[in-house]
């Protein structure tokens, strides 16, 4: 699982400081898919950087498995930010690489054995829906079959945190929900703590178990989906 402790964000310094994250508290169990939703400049896209580990907060914490990770340097860092698998927007795939080069790309990086990297490679494009895809290209690929290798690759080091951040958000109802759908296979195949930030309502009610409403960098409601539907 994962937990954000008092989580503080303040950009510049004072006066003319602005705090975007202002000690909030957000826990996602394993297993479990919490959406974060919020306008335009709630402090969606800070929350993900302090959650991926590449902006520090000013102050607070980010808990992985009960490791605290928030200050953590260098090597001991880099194996941290392993634990937490990340998809963006953009699928952010080399795009003169096949599906599955883009997905060996991490296991390549940590000295993974080729033979290694062959079944694992294998295994994630097979789990991703996409075993027939592997020498694709990525213009030969859709929008939602990109997001899918982005998703495998995000795998591939076998994360217990997965951050989705705004993943669904360019993509046609259709192949919103085939990414929703695997979210939630993941959630229960593979135990994972699933944070789902996006700014679309809709996706939410499809994904989500629970939903973190972020607003001036606090969360100012966190509920059970049911609940926060049955708000008028
Ligand atoms: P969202 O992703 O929800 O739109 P952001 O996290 O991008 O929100 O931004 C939240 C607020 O933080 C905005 O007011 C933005 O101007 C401010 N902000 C974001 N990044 C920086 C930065 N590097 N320096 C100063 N202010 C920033
Ligand atoms: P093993 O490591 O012995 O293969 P696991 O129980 O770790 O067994 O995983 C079972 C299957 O689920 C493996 O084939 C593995 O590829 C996949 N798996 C487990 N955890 C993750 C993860 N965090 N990300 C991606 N795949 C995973």
């Amino acid at each position: 699982m994962i937990e954000l402790r008092h989580l503080t964000k303040t950009y510049g310094d004072p006066p003319h400081a602005t705090t975007v994250l202002d000690h909030l508290d957000l826990t996602v169990p394993a297993g479990s898919i919490t959406a974060v939703v919020g306008p335009s400049g709630a402090g969606k896209s800070t929350l993900a950087q302090c959650v991926t580990l590449l902006t520090r907060p000013t102050s607070g914490s980010v808990v992985v498995a009960g490791q605290d990770l928030t200050d953590l340097r260098g090597d001991r860092l880099r194996a941290a930010r392993r634990r937490i698998g990340t998809i963006f927007q953009s699928d952010g795939l080399q795009t003169r690489r096949t599906a599955a080069q883009n997905v060996e790309l991490p296991l390549r990086y940590l000295g993974v054995v080729p033979r290694d990297r062959r079944r694992r490679v294998a295994e994630l494009l097979e789990r991703v829906g996409l075993a027939g895809h592997a020498d694709r290209y990525p213009h030969e690929l859709s929008g939602g079959q990109r997001q899918r290798v982005g998703i495998a690759r995000a795998l591939a080091l076998r994360p217990t945190v997965l951050l989705s951040d705004e993943a669904t958000s360019g993509l046609d109802p259709e192949a919103t929900a085939s990414i929703t759908a695997l979210l939630r296979e993941l959630r229960d195949d593979l135990g994972l703590a699933i944070l789902f930030i996006t700014h679309e309502m809709d996706t939410v009610v499809d994904v989500a178990d629970a939903v973190a409403r972020l607003d001036h960098g606090r969360i100012v409601e966190s509920a059970p989906l049911l609940d926060v539907l049955r708000d008028p």
